[in-house]
């Protein structure tokens, strides 16, 4: 039986010396793969059909047993160019990929409208904008069930002037005052100015045309990437280090 399956391709990995597996986020948000036989041949019918970072549609004799599919057609929709000379978006645009990779669950089309969206933003000729990333990264956060509590948890009330102490393992936020009178020592945690939590919270309300200072951004990304690297196995994070020095300098 031959279905059809639409999405993004997320992974593209060597299965023998002529074939590959392409995994893809569907539309429906599912993980799928996929493997293309005699893929790398000279006069391949897959040849040049997909590539990092397309949305295409997949042929692919269906079989309930299975949890890899063989591909018979695939037909690219969109190409997504500029990936191909614009490196700094190509390198943002890999860390998005693996981190879906590592983490999508099951039916999941928010997942899928966010990947979307987020690549489409970066596969433009210009610098690619590091808050596009950030944002990224909360709202995955926040479909996962995973997002830090951004409010202060002690109940005083917030300062965007004053510094708070996260905390990484419950991703609770407290105040200096309230930081006294907790007694785990051992928990990782870091401090952040008010600042950064207001960016946080504007990012992850969808507000793309914000202004923000470099170092409130460096300071977000680096809370998220400890919070994500806590949370999360398995992730090139190293991946996403550089990415972000290409990004901020
Ligand atoms: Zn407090």
């Amino acid at each position: 039986m031959l279905e059809k399956a639409n999405g993004i391709v997320l992974r593209i990995i060597p299965f023998t010396n002529t074939s590959q597996v392409v995994t893809l986020l569907s539309e429906s948000g599912n993980k799928m793969s996929f493997i293309c036989k005699e893929a790398c041949r000279p006069k391949s019918v897959f040849r040049g059909q997909y590539d990092f970072f397309y949305t295409c549609e997949f042929v692919y004799q269906y079989k309930p047993t299975r949890s890899m599919f063989f591909a018979k057609e695939v037909y690219p929709y969109d190409l997504r160019p500029y990936f191909r000379s614009n490196w700094r978006a190509s390198h943002c645009a890999s860390w998005l990929c693996a981190l879906v990779n590592a983490v999508s669950i099951g039916g999941t089309p928010g997942l899928y409208r966010l990947l979307a969206e987020s690549l489409d933003l970066l596969n433009s000729p210009s610098y690619p904008d590091v808050a596009i990333l950030a944002r990224f990264e909360l709202k995955l956060l926040q479909q996962l069930g995973l997002l830090p509590n951004f409010e202060l948890s002690c109940g005083c009330e917030f300062n965007s002037e004053a510094p708070y102490r996260f905390h990484i393992a419950d991703g609770n936020l407290m105040c200096e005052m309230h930081e006294f009178k907790k007694t785990s020592f051992h928990e990782p945690s870091l401090i952040v100015n008010g600042a950064v939590i207001e960016l946080a919270k504007q990012l992850i309300e969808g507000n793309m045309s914000i202004s923000y200072t470099k170092d409130s951004m460096r300071k977000l990304l680096r809370l998220l990437g400890l919070f994500i690297n806590y949370h999360i196995d398995g992730l090139p994070i190293a991946g996403r280090d550089t990415c972000i020095t290409g990004l901020l300098g």
